[in-house]
């Protein structure tokens, strides 16, 4: 019997489940994605046109810079622009060194976040330290908003790393200075966590992160803190990097940890192109989700990578169409046809492995490698139901996809086609 997608995932880890604004973190809630703007804060035209995008690319918590009083006191602004454009994605505020003046000092921008971000290695320092902490977490409180204590090895708390260091030297089987750091990770997540429970909110209120820049170090810590605590955790790499470098070492790193069961939420934190789309992060995010058979968010596109046999741009500027018209149409389908993101396309460059992959889909092509016939046969569910030919094979293809999903998922419609037609395998070997 086939292994289903999801077999050989360790079971999720048990968590404690963090509500923010409807949101539900952890506690067996499907994988969250979230993202962060890279604006200005205070810009409020921009920053709300930011979370508008990274809302309708799909991210289900979006994170702000609230770096000084020009960007706290824009925060209620962007709230009830975006509610008026009926974006209603939860907004967590990113503190660091100044978030307890910034929330006592704007309490309108404390209302209208829904999470607060607190970095223990740079809430202040020695005496001030644990004051600025509970002033935040005491903020929390009042106006009942969940948090999380996000350690990063860039701003780790050096008093309790030096500490660690020092006790580790004196240790007469001292451990490498990395497995210090990891220690030392962690330890900061779970005595801010442990404080802050000590102020009053409780596991239900807060998510850790201990986010480091390298893959496996990433690994060694999350393991650390998942098998100490149940606290809901984020998950990704800081600093991922720009392009294909920050899309394979994060989804490396986050995908390592949803095998593992480790993980409530994910970001993948990649550096955009100068003028970049800030919503790749998302994109990528859902991707990394949906490969791995834990959630569904649209369409899957199997292309097969071409070789010498596909010697015309026509297969590859296919499978662009194809990806490039399930992006721009999902957000009516997902309305329109609830389901529609379970549904699996496969578009192939030849015989080879052309008509058998995309049997396999729900709706395939499979079009003429070089030397070929001019011919594509199309598959639906399984079944050979027609051979393109000519000019205008993508926008034909493209309307069988939207035939299929009207029949398939529009209210009252059968399922299916009435008369598929059964490729046989001389049809498939002359077309
Ligand atoms: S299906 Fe054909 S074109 Fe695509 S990689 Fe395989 S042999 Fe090459």
């Amino acid at each position: 019997m086939r292994a289903s997608a999801t077999d050989l995932i360790a079971p999720r880890r048990t968590t404690h489940a963090v509500v923010v604004a409807g949101v539900t973190v952890g506690g067996g809630a499907p994988v969250v994605v979230q993202s962060m703007t890279n604006t200005d804060t205070a810009d409020i035209d921009k920053t709300t046109a930011q979370i508008a995008a990274l809302a309708r690319a799909g991210s289900e918590l979006v994170r702000i810079t609230v770096d000084r009083d020009e960007a706290a006191k824009a925060v209620p602004h962007i709230r009830d622009r975006l509610l008026k454009r009926g974006v209603r994605v939860p907004i967590v505020g990113d503190f660091h060194y100044n978030g307890h003046t910034l929330l006592a000092d704007n309490p309108a921008a404390a209302e209208a976040l829904d999470k607060y971000r607190i970095n223990p290695g740079n809430v202040g320092f020695k005496d001030k330290k644990d004051r600025q902490f509970a002033a935040i977490v005491d903020t929390a409180l009042r106006w009942k908003k969940p948090v999380r204590i996000g350690v990063n090895w860039g701003s780790l708390d050096q008093e309790l790393l030096t500490r660690l260091m020092d006790e580790n030297a004196k240790s007469p089987s001292p451990k490498d200075a990395r497995a210090v750091m990891h220690e030392a990770i962690v330890q900061s997540a779970l005595i801010s966590a442990a404080r802050a429970e000590q102020l009053g909110l409780t596991a239900n209120d807060i998510i850790l992160s201990a986010k480091v820049s390298a893959v496996q170090d990433l690994v060694a810590v999350y393991n650390l803190l998942a098998s100490r605590a149940d606290y809901a955790l984020h998950v990704g790499l800081t600093e991922a990097g720009m392009g294909s470098k920050g899309i394979v070492a994060s989804t490396a790193g986050i995908g390592l940890l949803l095998q593992a069961g480790i993980g409530d939420t994910i970001r993948v934190s990649l550096t955009p192109e100068p003028g970049g789309d800030r919503t790749q992060e998302v994109r990528v995010a859902q991707e990394i989700l949906q490969s791995m058979g834990l959630r569904s968010f649209m369409p899957i596109v199997t292309a097969c990578p071409g070789c010498g046999r596909t010697t015309s741009t026509v297969f590859q500027e296919l499978a662009s169409n194809v990806q490039t018209m399930i992006r721009e149409r999902m957000p009516e389908w997902r309305t329109r046809y609830p389901g529609v993101e379970t549904l699996n396309f496969a578009v192939m460059g030849c015989i080879v492995n052309g008509p058998g992959e995309s049997k396999h889909a729900d709706i395939g092509i499979s079009l003429p490698g070089t030397g070929e016939a001019p011919a594509a046969p199309v598959f639906i569910d399984g079944k050979k139901v027609t051979t393109l030919r000519g000019t205008n094979i993508a926008a034909e293809f493209q309307q069988l996809v939207e035939d299929y999903i009207e029949r398939r998922f529009g209210n009252g419609s059968p399922v299916g086609l009435t008369e598929p037609v059964a490729a046989t395998e001389q049809e498939v070997q002359s077309a």
